[in-house]
């Protein structure tokens, strides 16, 4: 059978199953047969009937002696009572709510069971154990009939598939049982022929069963090392396919030309010496490395990496000016207008005008040097030259601006900007002036596009493990010390009965001239998978809407009733962003006093005066997102406070927040975070498209490295994967599932 066939074509798959397996996601046979157990329940041992003891989960065999099943009323329930026989014993079998039971194992029926064995005063029973039929056949050997209703199974097949051996536990939804999938799968195990895309020269170097081998022991392994076995080599299948898609990305950069610009060590080094602060050893680290990379003649592709309040607009400026000074232009990007603002303040100040000459553009402001200037000028400066660092939002540069000689883009906060995006933003610059300047060994003809260098900047701390994996194809450079003058911030949980106790203290800073933000609880999608479904807009606008309501009634809740002395603003996504800067600038200059709102302040906004962040219903946030919000204070001189309110009791979940109170460096709490929900829903991936199986591997550093060289080794040996035409093939649509731009 073809694996890609439809689940249509199985016999045992009515109209009614094929609706909700496709639920699952389960739409060819090879849906159904990557649809890995969760675990097994182990019935490797067939007991005896005089050896079974309570407590025990048991699979045992014999002759059905006795069954008959009754209602019990008022309850509307039944139960059905056996009398199971073997060699050496009886036992007695309960089942509820199961009455057709009685017709599936009538006395003298052969059967196998598998459940938990319970003791009551009247002695030993199973209580509704899972079931199936040992029938002779002619040839005298055992085959079984499954119980399920609804699909009126008539499979032959030589071994039990629910109560004997390891027996696997698949995730299920509604309807589709466990029981069920067995039900399927199994067979198809017997009758399918798989491909192997993994060469045998690597299956053999790392023990790993073929594909065939293992797909068979992954859903029926004989014991529990098989089953790890099997999985490891799904997971390295996964990883492999991940880094050669990193290299072969990566190869593809290393192919395009960028603008190389020479290091000048005196002029920088003038430049460091003359900033208000001394950098820190890893802002320097980090500053080299992008010098060095943007000196190369192919493109830079280096992700930035540091805690909020790291430093690392500084680190980019640097770069920036560099490329000033060889007569090229930067561009920075940021996904909000408060933070272009802030970013052309912070630039503006620290670099000298007759060294770098800075403009904004956003969608409402437009400035070069500090005065504002009008928009068709401004950008027409731009395409002259006559700017070296653009900085703006990105949805405004992209669609508006362009370029006289871009070479290096900076991107904040963003964690994917793909080739083609670098492209199109050049594609409006000429030329020419390249081919001019940039002479060496002069291949740019016309045909060749000329890419920026790429910087992206993030403050979301990624776990190595994952870095290596799904960003395989970047360079990282990590800035994990912080500036000297950095305070701790106070972390405390504050539990639902002492809620009161954290307004009093709110008040209390509010008095002493401080402000505070607080972050209204997120909006929990009840089925991620069905908001994917719903077409993409109107699911975006339905949590939006929900998010504001949120927000209104946090901000009804402190304004009307907690802190009717104070005043209180709100900010959320549907305002206009003219509206949400107009309220971030009011409160940047006090004019209010408590700042309600969603996770729009996640990103980089700059309150110094601000000195709480106070977290409702800080359970819902992962822990990384939380430390993000911590970072928007203790921007300034005065001792900060971040409180997370938890609004449940529940020991486990506070146990998960304590990490925050106890750890404050976001690259230990994102591994924290990763460990603890898992890489899917750490980095949101839910819906990438990535087996469950890979993603967990996304934590297994020992497989990553094996696969990572063996990726290497492979594009070393045949750099077109033509001898390897499975593996090329499995590559091609495993990089059309995972797209992270
Ligand atoms: P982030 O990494 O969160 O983007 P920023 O680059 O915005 O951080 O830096 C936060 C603030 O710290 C800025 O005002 C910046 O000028 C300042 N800063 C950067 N590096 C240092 C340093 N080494 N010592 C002191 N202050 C610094
Ligand atoms: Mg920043």
């Amino acid at each position: 059978m073809d694996p890609s066939l439809s689940i249509e074509k199985l016999k045992n798959v009515g109209p009614r199953n094929l609706s909700r397996l496709y639920n699952l996601g389960i739409k060819t046979l090879k849906d159904l047969l990557w649809h890995f157990p969760v675990r097994y329940e182990d019935y490797t041992q067939t007991l005896s009937i005089s050896n079974i003891e309570p407590g025990q989960k048991v699979n045992v065999q014999g002759q059905i002696v006795q069954i008959n099943s009754r209602r019990i009323f008022p309850r509307r329930m039944s139960v059905t009572n056996a009398i199971v026989q073997d060699s050496t014993g009886a036992v007695k079998v309960v089942w509820f709510n199961q009455p057709y039971i009685e017709e599936t194992l009538p006395e003298g029926t052969f059967v196998s069971l598998a459940g938990k064995v319970n003791l009551d005063k009247h002695g030993l029973y199973l209580s509704s154990p899972a079931y199936e039929k040992i029938v002779n056949n002619e040839s005298g050997a055992m085959k079984q009939e499954s119980g399920i209703k609804d699909s009126q199974p008539t499979i032959h097949n030589s071994s039990l598939k629910h109560t004997s051996g390891l027996v696997p536990v698949y995730p299920e939804t509604e309807g589709v049982t466990s029981k069920y999938l067995r039900f399927l799968i199994k067979p198809l195990l017997k009758t399918i022929k798989l491909n192997d895309p993994l060469p045998p020269a690597i299956l053999q170097k790392y023990n790993l069963p073929q594909i065939d081998e293992a797909m068979k022991t992954i859903h029926y392994p004989l014991d529990p090392g098989q089953a790890d076995l099997a999985k490891e080599r799904f997971a390295f299948e996964d990883l492999l396919l991940f880094q050669l898609k990193a290299l072969l990305e990566r190869r593809k950069l290393n192919q395009l030309k960028s603008i190389s610009i020479k290091f000048d060590q005196e002029f920088i080094k003038d430049f460091i010496s003359k900033l208000p602060f001394e950098l820190t050893k890893d802002q320097k680290i980090a500053t080299l490395e992008i010098l060095k990379d943007i000196e190369k003649s192919y493109p830079m592709n280096r992700l930035l990496e540091g805690d909020v309040g790291s430093g690392k607009t500084v680190v980019a400026l640097i770069a920036a000016m560099q490329i000033a000074k060889a007569g090229f232009q930067t561009v920075f990007m940021v996904p909000t207008e408060v933070l272009a603002n802030q970013h052309f303040k912070t630039v503006s100040s620290l670099a000298g005008q007759d060294l770098l000459r800075v403009g904004l553009l956003t969608s409402s402001a437009c400035k070069l040097n500090g005065s504002d200037f009008k928009r068709s000028e401004l950008k027409k400066e731009i395409a002259d030259g006559g700017v070296d660092l653009i900085i703006g939002t990105h949805a405004v540069i992209q669609k508006d601006v362009s370029f006289k000689n871009l070479a290096m883009v900076v991107i904040d906060e963003q964690h994917r900007f793909g080739i083609q995006q670098r492209a199109a933003l050049v594609k409006n610059s000429n030329p020419q002036i390249l081919n001019d300047k940039q002479a060496p060994n002069s291949q740019i003809g016309n045909s060749q596009q000329i890419v920026p260098h790429l910087l992206s900047m993030t403050a979301t701390p990624i776990p190595r493990t994952l870095a290596l994996t799904i960003y395989g194809d970047l360079d990282i450079s990590l800035i994990k010390e912080k500036p000297k003058n950095r305070q701790k911030i106070i972390t405390k949980i504050v539990s639902p009965s002492k809620v009161k106790e954290a307004y009093r203290f709110v008040r209390d800073e509010v008095a002493k001239g401080r402000q505070a933000f607080v972050v209204c609880p997120r909006i929990e999608v009840s089925d991620p998978r069905k908001e994917i479904k719903v077409s993409g807009e109107r699911s975006k606008m339905n949590i939006l809407w929900a998010d504001v309501k949120a927000v209104e009634e946090e901000y009804q809740k402190l304004s009307g009733s907690v802190f009717p002395e104070l005043q209180v603003a709100m900010l959320h996504g549907k305002l206009k962003s003219k509206e949400k800067d107009e309220i971030m600038k009011k409160f940047k200059d006090g004019d209010f006093d408590i700042l309600v709102s969603t996770s729009v302040i996640e990103v980089g906004v700059d309150v110094p005066n601000a000195s709480i962040m106070m977290i409702e219903s800080a359970e819902r946030f992962g822990l990384a997102q939380l430390h993000q919000f911590r970072g928007r204070v203790g921007r300034s001189e005065h001792q900060s406070y971040c409180l997370l309110i938890s609004s449940t009791s529940d020991k486990s979940v506070n146990q998960r927040l304590k990490a925050l109170e106890e750890c404050d460096d976001g690259f230990e709490l994102a591994e924290k975070d990763m460990s603890i929900r898992g890489p899917g829903e750490f980095f949101g991936v839910k819906q990438s498209g990535i087996p469950d199986l890979g993603m967990a591997s996304l934590a297994n550093v020992d497989l990553i490295k094996k696969a990572r060289l063996e990726a290497r080794l492979l594009l070393k040996e045949n750099p077109s994967l033509t001898s390897y035409p499975l593996l090329k093939d499995r590559l091609e649509s495993f990089q059309k599932l995972t797209h992270f731009e």
